[in-house]
């Protein structure tokens, strides 16, 4: 695949957020768009949802995780927005100069007149909650068991401990107890579920999985794999109750206590964070601080239903089509001014066409190195000459000027860039 140097919109990543951001962009009248995702397929977290659940407010329909990003995909296809797979991208910067890398293209640097954030959110990991006791193996986040199990069709154990009640602990629950592995039980630090009540009822109350509130796990047990955990019992500050401690068996045991939003590249382009939310400040297009830079999904909140993060994908694939378009717009009635061969700087640095003088346009430069004989100024629009003026010699201390002759006005009306080189005559 050939990429571009130049995109109206490039959005970095394929969730939910992502697709339908890059599909919106799209309809409303961005003409190059490119999804970068570092997976080999278009979908993000959704391809491993492989229960039902998704879609009941945006279609109307009770659909698997895969199906419901099959919709999108399907649309991204006809609507010929281009991806880059199998690509990470490594910054991104408050200009929307893009860095990237990929087995396919090797390095790129790309521009975009906008960008749209859908990294989507990371899990927290054992060492963000400090679990005590030893480290062997045996120790996963929920979601990274969840790509085992439906993805990968690696079961990664028998007899399951989950700590935390989110959403996709509690459906790891039922989907292990599916694949004939026995889950104990589900830890709760709070007095309160932290996931969907259709979930609790749905995935641990109809398999019989109990939950326990205001517990947690003291301490992990287990040389080269986990063989139990010790559960305890805490009070309103979190800590443990002495002599409420209990070992669970058991040989595996999952994470599910929330995840935060990827925004590394995020604060390398300057986007200002919420503390609270951990996601950019956003206005109501999902424009962040950075001009042109807005961001969808997860990246900005922890969403519930993936069919919220669908909607705000599109308030901002919408919102970064309609700056990239104003962008073009402004572009395309200047025409940027180059320092050529043997020139240091021009000024004007550009030329607006909708205002160009009665008169001739004077340019003036520096050169780089003095020219000691006849020497030619020259304006060009690629090949062709615009302007041209003869003079004895050139030397950096004293200022080149060339004019454009009002005659000339036509070929600067066509061009975007326009290149002045002062060379040998
Ligand atoms: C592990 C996990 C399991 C979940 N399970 C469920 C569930 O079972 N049911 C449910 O309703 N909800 C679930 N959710 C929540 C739901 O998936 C989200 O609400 C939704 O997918 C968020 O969509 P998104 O577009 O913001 O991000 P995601 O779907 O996470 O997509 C983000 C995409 O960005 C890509 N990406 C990130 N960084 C880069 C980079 N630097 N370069 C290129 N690409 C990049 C990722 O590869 C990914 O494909 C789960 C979330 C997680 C994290």
């Amino acid at each position: 695949m050939m990429l571009k140097p130049m995109y109206d919109v490039i959005v970095i990543g394929s969730g939910p957020g992502g697709l339908a951001a890059a599909i919106e962009a799209k309809k409303t009248g961005a003409e190059d768009v490119l999804i970068i995702e570092r997976d080999k397929e278009l979908g993000g977290i959704l391809l491993q949802c492989i229960h039902n659940g998704f879609g009941v407010e945006i279609f109307k329909e009770d659909y698997t995780g895969p199906t419901y990003a099959q919709r999108f995909v399907s649309d991204v296809h006809e609507l010929g927005v281009e991806m880059l797979l199998d690509a990470m991208v490594l910054d991104v910067t408050p200009t929307r100069h893009i860095y990237a890398i990929s087995q396919w293209s090797g390095f790129a640097e790309l521009d975009a007149r906008a960008i749209v954030l859908s990294m989507g959110a990371r899990e927290r990991t054992r060492a963000q909650i400090r679990l005590r006791g030893t480290r062997p193996a045996g120790v996963y986040t929920a979601g990274t068991a969840q790509r085992f199990t439906n993805v990968e069709g690696f079961l990664p154990g028998k007899r399951f401990v989950i700590l935390g009640s989110g959403d996709i602990g509690m459906i790891m629950a039922r989907r292990l107890t599916f694949e004939g592995a026995k889950v104990e039980r589900v830890l709760e630090i709070m007095p309160f579920l932290t996931g969907l009540t259709r979930n609790y009822v749905q995935c641990l109350l109809d398999f019989d999985i109990p939950l326990q509130l205001q517990h947690t796990v003291n301490r992990i047990m287990g040389n080269s794999r986990v063989e139990a955990v010790e559960a305890v019992q805490v009070d309103e500050k979190w800590q443990p109750i002495a002599g409420t401690e209990e070992i669970i068996p058991c040989d595996t045991l999952l994470l599910s206590v929330g995840l935060i939003p990827e925004n590394e590249l995020s604060k390398k382009a300057g986007v200002v964070l919420d503390p609270v939310t951990g996601g950019p400040f956003v206005d109501e297009g999902m424009q962040t601080n950075v001009p042109g830079i807005f961001a969808a999904g997860n990246v900005v909140h922890i969403y519930d239903l993936v069919d919220w993060v669908t909607e705000a994908g599109q308030v901002a694939g919408r919102a970064a089509a309609k700056y990239a378009i104003a962008q073009r717009a402004s572009v395309a009635r200047h025409v940027q001014m180059q320092a050529g061969e043997n020139v240091r700087y021009v000024v004007p640095h550009r030329l607006d066409k909708e205002s160009l003088t009665e008169e001739d346009q004077k340019l003036q430069m520096r050169v780089i190195r003095p020219i000691e004989g006849n020497v030619w100024v020259q304006v060009m629009d690629g090949d062709e000459m615009v302007a041209r003026k003869g003079q004895r010699y050139a030397r950096p201390g004293e200022m080149v000027e060339i004019k454009i002759p009002q005659k000339a006005y036509d070929a600067v009306l066509k061009a975007q860039t326009l290149t002045v080189n002062v060379v040998p005559r």
